[in-house]
């Protein structure tokens, strides 16, 4: 099976990483605790101008290079590696956040090794690659039609509205991928 694996809020916690650095900027303003947010896009959760200030966080070098690695992710995936399967991790990088693909290139790199690196693909039309599976968070993947892989969620509070698909975490995702 090739199965392809969205990074942040997948394999990467970019929640953690995003609220961490928002309350040290913005001590004052409201933030929510990791995991209850109801917005796929974070800056959307505060309202206002909030939006623009998680942009600029985003657009800032480095920033994508210290997302923790969210638990059990690394493990998974060389699981399905050592299982002979194909993984390949698919990522966006927005053309407004000149940093992402250089930083998540890194990630990659320093949290799973080298190798890992030639699994990356970077690209905002994610349905334009090949694969029986994608892991992601998005409730809709853009395109999602036109694809050929089958968009399996990745359990999170901003996408339980979304029944239709299979479902699935880190603690369960042999369970979900081979029924
Ligand atoms: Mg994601």
């Amino acid at each position: 099976m090739r199965i392809l694996v969205d990074l942040d809020g997948v394999i990467g916690d970019i929640d953690k990483a995003f609220i961490e650095v928002w309350k040290e900027r913005y001590p004052d303003a409201p933030a929510p605790e990791p995991g209850t947010r109801k917005e796929f896009y974070i800056g959307h959760e505060f309202g206002d101008d909030a939006g623009e200030k998680a942009y600029d966080i985003f657009r800032e070098k480095g920033f994508f290079r210290h997302t923790p690695l969210m638990p059990d992710a690394k493990d998974a995936l060389q699981k399905m590696i050592t299982a002979g399967h194909e993984v390949y991790i698919v990522t966006s990088a927005g053309n407004d956040i000149p940093y992402a693909a250089s930083d998540k290139y890194q990630w990659i790199d320093n949290n799973f090794g080298r190798e890992w690196v030639d699994r990356l693909v970077i690209t905002r039309s994610k349905h334009v690659v090949s694969g029986d599976v994608l892991i992601d968070d998005k409730p809709e993947v853009k395109n999602h039609d036109k694809a050929n892989w089958e968009h399996i969620i990745f359990d999170a509070s901003y996408n339980r509205h979304i029944k239709n698909k299979r479902r699935l975490g880190w603690s369960n995702w042999k369970e979900v991928l081979f029924p």
